[in-house]
């Protein structure tokens, strides 16, 4: 059997090329990283939850109509996908501060932010993804001034979306995320939402204790990071709980 092609490898994910012109299929891997691949393991279990993860956000969003590259789940591993021209973008919301808003600006985590902050990293390992403004993004091509309000619009619908889902089971959508790509229908050209939504990529606190339930947990050593992708899913009621075994009934006498 002829081997399917690989057109991408990442650090969580691996992209082969699709059944169809225009798919992609999406493999997500049980490699975690951080601090730009200084700090890797293997966690058993982290790519078929973040595949389950990704499929039943993305179907949500696709359901309340903000596009995205999501097409349907292929297996445990592996989801297809809708080919997209990547901007070289990290679109990052903020709801709560954390992470590199703390350290910047000197804000303590867990600060409520007055607003959700729209920020946006260029897509760069050997640079470390540095902060842009929309001045840089726009004078480098990087995408135009109606992207940017687009791009801007789907962040904060997703924002909204997600927000709402994981306060309805008790989670503070800290802060997240998001790669944005082009697709091309015949001469018209729209953005869609791409790559993965997951707790590789979101913070998720707990809102009764606090409790990490992210890749910070790797990060900083907090603990097990497939039990904490596990409660999210688990909360969320995306990784159903095994049938219980059926048990023939018992005649009594
Ligand atoms: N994030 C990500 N990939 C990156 C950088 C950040 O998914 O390459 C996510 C991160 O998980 C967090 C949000 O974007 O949910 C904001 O990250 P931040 O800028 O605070 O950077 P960090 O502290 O993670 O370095």
């Amino acid at each position: 059997m002829a081997r399917r092609k690989k057109v991408y490898e990442g650090k969580a994910k691996i992209l082969y090329e699709g059944p169809e012109p225009g798919t992609l299929v999406q493999y997500f891997k049980d490699d975690a990283t951080a601090f730009n691949a200084e700090k890797r393991a293997t966690v058993e279990g982290k790519g078929v939850l973040n595949n389950r993860l990704s499929e039943f956000f993305m179907t949500g969003l696709n359901s309340v109509g903000v596009p995205t590259h999501f097409i349907r789940r292929l297996n445990m591993r592996e989801q297809l996908i809708r080919a997209v021209e990547i901007i070289p973008l990290e679109v990052v919301v903020r709801n709560v501060a954390a992470g590199s808003i703390s350290k910047r600006l000197g804000i303590d985590e867990g600060t409520p932010l007055p607003r959700p902050i729209v920020e946006f990293y260029f897509k760069n390992d050997e640079l470390g993804d540095p902060m842009v403004s929309e001045e840089h993004i726009i004078a480098f091509g990087w995408a135009s001034q109606q992207d940017m309000d687009d791009m801007i619009s789907l962040a904060l619908r997703v924002n909204d979306f997600l927000s709402g889902l994981m306060l309805g089971v008790g989670i503070k959508l800290v802060d997240f995320k998001i790669e944005i790509g082009r697709v091309w229908d015949n001469d018209y050209m729209r953005l869609i939402i791409a790559d993965e939504i997951s707790p590789d990529s979101c913070r998720l606190w707990d809102i009764e204790t606090g409790q990490k339930l992210d890749k910070d947990v790797f990060r900083r050593d907090l603990g097990n990071l497939a039990d904490a992708y596990t409660e999210v899913a688990r909360r969320l009621g995306v990784m159903p709980q095994r049938e219980p075994p059926v048990t023939k009934p018992t005649l009594i006498n």
